[in-house]
């Protein structure tokens, strides 16, 4: 039985679509599919809402879905499309009277504190400053770790100059933003029911997999149901989704789909 969920908050590449000035296809299409907010997900498990990336439509996402309380915060990796909303996040320390815990790479730390470098200055004198973030960096290349009660797997992987955290959290495994990787992380995703992956078009590129290249990744991850993310405007939702393999499927804005999270499954 799923005792979890994920929630896809946003399926769309670093530009979200539309694009803006663009009349393409995707860009004007009438489908709602066919819309992608920058890319981020809820995990949602024993009452508790962990976040996955926190880009520039957060604010959005989280009054679309009524996301009122945040547990636990995951950072991918430090590039504008994951990190750019992280100040919107600010509400609930508020709300929830304390600082939001944060797990993400050493590096990406490194990177925050020079996007954010405010909420780093110490605090001014008279003002009851709350620090909004508890980092918990990871340093190595994988490990686990208990994150405020979800058992969390992590792989590294190399995006342009940036390291990206893989996640593996129950029946999940998450990869956003991946071109590069090493065979390990096939090791890591052994035994996953679910994948999610990002596969930005068809044209090739430096930084992400194509979907020729993500139905290959999928396939070799051995995972009964995949789900596609981080989606340009070259993907026409209804004409890919019909192309794809059985058990393979574009994510879209406000698609749920239920997860096993319970170690003893
Ligand atoms: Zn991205
Ligand atoms: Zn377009």
């Amino acid at each position: 039985m799923a005792d979890g969920s994920l929630l896809f908050l946003g399926t769309g590449a670093s530009s979200g679509i539309p694009v803006i000035g663009c009349t393409c296809v995707v860009c004007t299409s009438s489908n709602p599919k066919d819309r992608r907010l920058r890319t981020s997900a809820l995990i949602k498990y024993n009452g508790k809402n962990f976040l996955i990336d926190a880009g520039p439509d957060i604010r959005r996402q989280a009054l679309q879905h009524q996301i009122n309380t945040i547990d636990g915060l995951f950072i991918t990796h430090p590039h504008y499309d994951h990190v750019g909303g992280l100040e919107e996040l600010r509400v609930y320390n508020f709300i929830q009277k304390s600082a939001i815990h944060c797990m993400l790479h050493t590096e990406s730390l490194e990177e925050v504190k020079k996007l954010f470098y405010y909420l780093f200055s110490p605090s001014i004198e008279g003002q009851n400053h709350t620090s909004q973030f508890d980092f918990i960096p990871v340093t190595n290349q994988t490990g686990e770790c208990n994150f405020e009660g979800l058992q969390v797997r992590y792989f590294c992987y190399v995006q342009g100059n940036a390291k990206v955290l893989g996640l593996r959290i129950g029946d999940l495994a998450y990869f956003t933003d991946i071109k590069s990787y090493t065979d390990e992380i096939f090791e890591f995703v052994k035994g996953v029911k679910t994948l999610v992956v990002s596969a930005l078009g068809f044209t090739p590129s430096r930084v992400h997999l194509t979907v020729e290249e993500a139905v290959a990744f999928a396939e070799r991850s051995g995972a009964e149901k995949s789900y596609f993310i981080h989606l340009a405007h070259e993907i026409e939702h209804n004409y890919v989704e019909s192309l794809l393999p059985q058990g393979m499927h574009l994510a879209y804005d406000g698609l749920e789909i239920p997860l096993r999270i319970n170690d003893d499954n």
